[in-house]
């Protein structure tokens, strides 16, 4: 999982890294309001996922309230793009933050190292450049350090490492925590990536982490489940939005081009059943993976968000029974398709798994076109979409 800054800075102030006061924002209001009630000069940050926000014109200065509000007001919308993502990503919410004088820009980050696979950690007195770049055109400008697990990170280690980067002196302090910080960070939420770029040394000689990068190993987060509401934040498109409106995860829908729509239970089986309806010469409409269970309820929704898709001429569902009887899966779709609030397609509906039979009686007790297998129910849905 990647997190936004503002989820990254919240992680830097649990383990000590400094970053700058500020408030997150949806409106251009809230923007309004907090620089009125904290006269100053405020950064608005563009909050997305891709990085290069400054160059692609998301992140600017603003002296007054009225000057913040409009930064908001262009911003939030706006589909921010550069040369790693030409598709561009959708602005959603804003960071406001302290603006600091800055005496001087430097880089540090930890990853796992492919090679040793151990967490290296690389700093480096080019702040505020990609750090490939800074590699290739000046090497001088970097130092990197191999943390041995069993032992731990020492601040000698990071003073070291200061050092050895060439950072300003204005550094030497504060450096030790904020690696340190880093550290913690990493280890204690399974990060694949920990970077702040960049770590700003300001005229009065605070050392600030002015943007976080903070990317976590999905596995880990069992470990910190207050984190598993930031998984549905700040959707990156209208479909990942519309996943996370019903409950689903952001990736568990996308919009085709066809016109079968698609419920699946689990990637495998969905991504299975868009090559059964190809093959059947027809095409899918989307892709929905329900997810483990299928409750009743979202059933109905995902039912209803497939069918909002005025291309949707038919339904094709696929679930894998697994642990629930096909006879309670059965319950459950019908229970969740019928009552006239629905938009009616027609329906094929196939179930795998224990009392798969009598979940096909039930099925077919309800009109639901019950099939036996993923081909048989392909070949009905396409036809069924091309005779509608
Ligand atoms: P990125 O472009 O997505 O990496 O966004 P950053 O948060 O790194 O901001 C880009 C650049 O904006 C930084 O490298 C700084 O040069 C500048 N910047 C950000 N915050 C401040 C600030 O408080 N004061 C000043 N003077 N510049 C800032
Ligand atoms: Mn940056």
């Amino acid at each position: 999982m990647k997190l936004m800054e503002y989820q990254g800075k919240e992680l830097f102030r649990r383990v000590g890294i400094p970053t700058p006061r500020g408030v997150f924002a949806h409106t251009p209001a809230e923007v309004q309001d907090f620089i009125t009630k904290n006269p100053g000069s405020w950064v608005v940050k563009s909050q997305v996922m891709m990085g290069g926000r400054g160059k692609a014109g998301g992140i600017k200065f603003a002296h007054s309230a009225p000057e913040g509000a409009a930064f908001a007001t262009e911003l939030i919308g706006k589909v921010l793009k550069n040369e790693q993502n030409p598709d561009g990503e959708e602005v959603r919410s804003l960071l406001v933050e302290e603006m600091v004088q800055i005496e001087s820009e430097a880089y540090a980050s930890i990853t796992i190292d492919r090679a040793t696979k151990k967490p290296v950690v690389i700093v480096s007195s080019q702040g505020g450049m990609d750090v490939e770049e800074v590699a290739e055109h000046h090497p001088e400008a970097i130092s990197k350090y191999w943390i041995d697990p069993a032992i731990g990170f020492q601040p000698f280690e990071a003073r070291q490492l200061a050092f050895a980067a060439k950072l300003p002196a204005g550094y030497l302090k504060a450096f030790p925590k904020v690696l340190g910080g880093l550290y913690t960070l990493f280890m204690e939420y399974g990060a694949n990536l920990v970077e702040i770029n960049p770590l700003v040394l300001t005229k009065s000689g605070d050392v600030i982490a002015s943007d976080a990068k903070v990317e976590l190993d999905d596995n880990g987060l069992y470990k910190h489940p207050e984190l598993n509401a930031w998984r549905n934040d700040g959707p990156a498109d209208e479909d990942q939005a519309a996943a996370v409106e019903i409950g689903l995860g952001m990736s568990n829908y996308a919009k085709l081009d066809g016109d079968i729509g698609v419920i699946a239970n689990g990637a495998g089986l969905g991504m299975g059943t868009m090559d059964a309806i190809r093959i059947a010469g027809g095409q899918a409409a989307n892709f929905l993976d329900i997810g483990g269970g299928a409750q009743a309820e979202l059933v109905k929704k995902s039912y209803n968000l497939v069918t909002a898709d005025p291309k949707v001429k038919a339904m094709f569902i696929n679930i894998f029974g697994g642990i629930t009887r096909g006879d309670q899966v059965a319950l459950g779709i019908v229970e969740a398709l019928e009552g006239d609030d629905l938009r009616k397609v027609p329906l094929v509906v196939r179930l795998t798994g224990t009392n798969e039979k009598e979940g096909r009686e039930i099925l077919a007790a309800a009109g639901m076109n019950p099939v036996e297998t993923m081909d048989e129910g392909a070949r009905q849905a396409v036809a069924f979409a091309k005779s509608s």
